[in-house]
Formats: C-alpha cells, sequence, structure tokens
C-alpha cells in the first residue's frame, strides 16, 4: 500500500515536471520562423498630396501585458485601445475602423457562449467610452466629409461603429466582403446588415508594394495604400498611410496585439489566438512579414490597431492629428 502511493506519488512529480519543462519550452521558443526573402518594391513618394492623419479613440482598458504576445512578453502592461484612425485627403475623409457599436451588449447576444463570455470580460474593463461621431467631430470633420470606411477586418469591436455611420460608403477586400456576405460567425449579423449595400470591393493589382506581391492605392497618389496580411481574418489588411517620404505610418489591424510582436517576430499569446484569429497558421505567415518589413524598413512606424502605446507615440495624445512635416 505504502509502496503503491510512493509510486504514484513519484509519477505525479514527474508528470508535474515535464509540464513545466513543456511550458517552459513553449514560452522560450515562440518566435515565429523568419519569412522568405523578399527585395523590398520601394513606393513612389514624391508627389503626395497634403494629408492630414488623426487619431480617434472610443474606448480603452488595460490588460496584463503577458496576454500581448506569446513567449515571454517584455510589455508589463497591455494598454488596449479601440480607436479610428481618419485620414484627412483632399478628395475626402477616409475612417479606417469604428470601435464597438452602442448596441453591443444585445449585439453580442447571437454569439457562441464562449465568443460572448470573452466579449463580456473585454467590455467590463473598458472606460472613457464614446460614440464614432463625438472624436471625429473633436478633430474638426464630419460624418458627411466620409468620402469611405474602411475596416482593417470586420469584427465587433472594428465595424460596430458602422451602426451610426449609416450613410458611409464601405471600402474592403472582396475576402472580407464575402466573410460578410456569407454571413460568418465571425462577424456580428446586426454589422453584415448595417453595411450591407453599400461595400465596395478593393480592385487589387499585381502591383508590389514595400514587401507585398498585390497593393490597392485608394486615390491613386501613393497616399493611402492598402496590402493583404490574411490570417487574424482573410481579408484582414495593413494601410499605408504617407504623410511624406519619411513620415509615415501602416495601420496593422489585429494581426498583432501589440508592436513587440512586430519587433520580436512573436505571434500574440495563444489565448488571444484562440479567441480571435480565424486562421493561426496564416496569421503567423502574416507577423513573419511585418516583422520582415519592419527590419527592412525601420523608418515606418507600425500602428497595431490595440497598442495604446504605439498611437501615443506617433500622435501625442487623443484626439490628436498630425500633418505633413
Ligand atoms: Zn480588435
Amino acid at each position: 500500500m505504502a509502496q503503491a502511493k510512493i509510486r504514484w506519488g513519484r509519477l505525479t512529480g514527474a508528470l508535474v515536471v515535464l509540464a513545466f519543462i513543456a511550458g517552459g519550452v513553449k514560452l522560450l521558443t515562440a518566435e515565429l520562423p523568419p519569412a522568405l526573402p523578399q527585395a523590398r518594391a520601394l513606393p513612389t513618394l514624391e508627389a503626395l498630396p497634403p494629408l492630414q492623419v488623426c487619431w480617434l479613440e472610443f474606448s480603452r482598458s488595460e490588460v496584463w501585458g503577458q496576454l500581448g504576445t506569446a513567449g515571454l512578453t517584455r510589455t508589463g502592461t497591455w494598454k488596449n485601445t479601440a480607436s479610428g484612425l481618419l485620414v484627412r485627403h483632399p478628395q475626402g475623409d477616409v475612417l479606417i475602423d469604428a470601435g464597438y457599436s452602442p448596441n453591443v451588449r444585445e449585439e453580442t447576444k447571437g454569439l457562441s457562449p464562449l465568443t460572448r463570455l470573452f466579449t463580456a470580460v473585454a467590455l467590463n474593463g473598458l472606460y472613457d467610452k464614446s460614440s464614432v461621431t463625438a472624436p471625429l467631430q473633436r478633430t474638426g470633420a464630419t460624418v458627411e466629409g466620409l468620402k469611405w470606411f474602411i475596416p482593417s477586418h470586420a469584427h465587433q469591436d472594428h465595424m460596430g461603429g458602422m451602426v451610426e455611420l449609416t450613410q458611409v460608403p464601405v471600402l474592403l477586400p472582396p475576402e472580407e466582403l464575402e466573410l460578410i456576405r456569407a454571413r460568418s460567425p465571425a462577424v456580428v449579423s446586426e454589422h453584415a446588415k448595417a453595411v450591407e449595400g453599400r461595400m465596395t470591393a478593393m480592385a487589387f493589382e499585381p502591383k508590389p508594394y514595400e514587401t507585398f506581391a498585390e497593393s490597392f492605392d485608394v486615390f491613386g497618389d501613393g497616399a493611402l495604400v492598402v496590402t493583404k496580411i490574411p490570417g487574424h481574418t482573410p481579408g484582414s489588411i495593413a494601410t499605408f498611410v504617407n504623410l511624406s517620404p519619411t513620415r509615415r505610418l501602416v495601420h496593422v489591424g489585429d494581426t498583432v496585439s501589440l508592436t513587440e510582436s512586430i519587433e520580436r517576430r512573436l505571434p500574440k499569446s495563444t489565448l488571444i489566438q484562440f479567441f480571435t484569429d480565424g486562421d493561426t497558421h496564416g496569421a503567423g505567415g502574416s507577423v513573419a512579414r511585418l516583422h520582415q518589413l519592419h527590419e527592412l524598413a525601420p523608418e515606418l512606424h507600425f500602428l497595431p490597431a490595440h497598442d495604446r502605446d504605439a498611437w501615443e507615440k506617433f500622435f501625442g495624445g487623443a484626439p490628436g492629428c498630425v500633418s505633413a512635416r
């Protein structure tokens, strides 16, 4: 009897040690394999129009840094933001992302229980909440002046505000348009309904841009250029905003949670991947490609949708606007 107890004790001990080793290995080997070597296709930035770009913040929260990346995260606290990027172009304003819907609590009732729980936890931590129109107006812009809404992807914390902006045309990659049309469970049905009949598919061209094979130039003048970074959703995009040849930013949506992921070639944390990524493997490939771009073009400012520190570094504060210098 006593011997059997000792055997069980040893077995349990060995299993605990193995679990610790496996956990340790996972934490220390989280780095993604590098992207295949790729030459840069340098964009033409000589004849850019006068441009202004503004940070509209819709809500914020603080999250344990370890949830920001896989492996051992160096960011202590992940300052989380739900924000929109307003691009003020001579031909009209463009809004990238619109935050949560004011009706988010009722809308999430249709989601799966697990997604509902994840959303409830995320919503409970939010503060400084505002509608999409208030920060827009504070920058001097108007709803009527919005030429396009471009979602970085179709998830609810990026599309929800469209239930308020009922007249603004929506421009998005064919893959994301299809996701919405097919009423994917990744898209809240109220949001799919809200944008029905006003979506236009971006006409991507096989024209290399930076390290990407395809691109879509919104105004055809090099100021606002979109490339594809699939994985988080099939039509997730990286949007380049070029204020001047030296002042450039790229909004990368939710492909990473923190800039640290791009710098260290780390995927998002396992928990956030599980709840938010449609295709984990594809998302990892896109992170590796962003890391590659960061190495080749260190002057580019990367803007992950939810990394408040990255927004603050570029804009100083919210709402805030930056013009070409
Ligand atoms: Zn998001």
